[in-house]
């Protein structure tokens, strides 16, 4: 089975204090840790076992800058045979529907029998692989938890309200979006990394993938973001500072005060 997996390089939040940008249209990007986006790198992982069981090949692509190399890099460390890296300059300030069209570009260069992207990433949307599935007219399952490959047919299950599961049959070519927790991401080590360090990572700009650059970009994105920033406190919240022992030791005072903890 020959897999795509959109993955997507995001701020590192257990390494990052996030703060907004003065223009409070962003956050504060300047030195930030970057890592892959969760959700994709259980996509990666679960597209390394489907193609370990019925063979193939598993490529990572990303739409992104020179930097966003690395996440490709570490998706090929954990065991993706290939990496893609889209990159233009008329490619920045695209919407979730610009970034759908331009990951189209790719999936319509190969060959793919199965497209995954994450849940949902850092901006929190949740919109890139519904609107890819659409673009490409490909049936789509989102939140899914469970794979199970066969002949021409996925059996996916998904997460539902409730606790409750969800097993379906999907067609394939299908796009599926992944959820956290449908297996566990092996660790990827320095040395898997500097085991790929030189593998050369094709990079294909708008021209490349035929994507009209009318349909991305800052200039195209129907849906602007007009405000960022944090909202006030509630009425009666506190928020908790120090160390973390500090915070986890008021915490406990607090939960002991209201009669949560004995
Ligand atoms: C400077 C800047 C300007 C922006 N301007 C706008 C704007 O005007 N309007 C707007 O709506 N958004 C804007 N964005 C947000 C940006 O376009 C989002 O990355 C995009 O909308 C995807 O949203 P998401 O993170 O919520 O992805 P989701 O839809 O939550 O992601 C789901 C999955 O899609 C895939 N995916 C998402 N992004 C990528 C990627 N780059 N490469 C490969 N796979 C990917 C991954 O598999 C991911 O798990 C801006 C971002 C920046 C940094």
């Amino acid at each position: 089975m020959e897999i795509l997996v959109c993955v997507k390089r995001v701020p590192d939040t257990s390494e990052n204090e996030i703060e907004i940008n003065s223009d409070g249209n962003d956050i504060e990007r300047d030195d930030l840790v970057y890592s892959v986006n969760e959700w994709d790198n259980y996509a990666v992982e679960e597209a390394i076992q489907i193609v370990d069981k019925v063979g193939g090949s598993v490529t990572v692509v990303t739409v992104g800058d020179d930097e966003s190399e690395e996440v490709l890099r570490r998706e090929m460390a954990m065991g993706a045979n290939n990496g893609l890296l889209l990159t233009d300059d008329a490619f920045e300030g695209s919407d979730g529907k610009g970034i759908a069209t331009i990951l189209k570009g790719a999936v319509e260069k190969g060959n793919y029998d199965l497209i995954m992207t994450g849940a949902q990433a850092d901006e929190g949307a949740a919109q890139v692989g519904g609107m890819l599935a659409a673009m490409m007219d490909y049936p789509y399952a989102s939140l899914v938890n469970l794979i199970e490959a066969g002949d021409g047919k996925l059996k996916v299950g998904r997460e539902i309200e409730g606790g409750n599961q969800e097993m379906n049959e999907i067609e394939l070519p299908c796009v599926l979006s992944i959820q956290t927790g449908i297996n566990e991401p092996r660790y990827v080590g320095i040395r898997g990394i500097r085991k790929v360090a030189s593998v050369e990572i094709p990079e294909l700009g708008a021209g490349d993938l035929g994507v009209d650059a009318a349909a991305i970009g800052e200039d195209a994105a129907k849906v602007k973001r007009v405000d960022y920033f944090m909202p006030d406190m509630g009425e009666g919240a506190e928020m908790l500072e120090g160390s973390t022992e500090e915070i986890i030791a008021k915490l406990i005072e607090y939960l002991k005060a209201k009669g949560g903890l004995k």
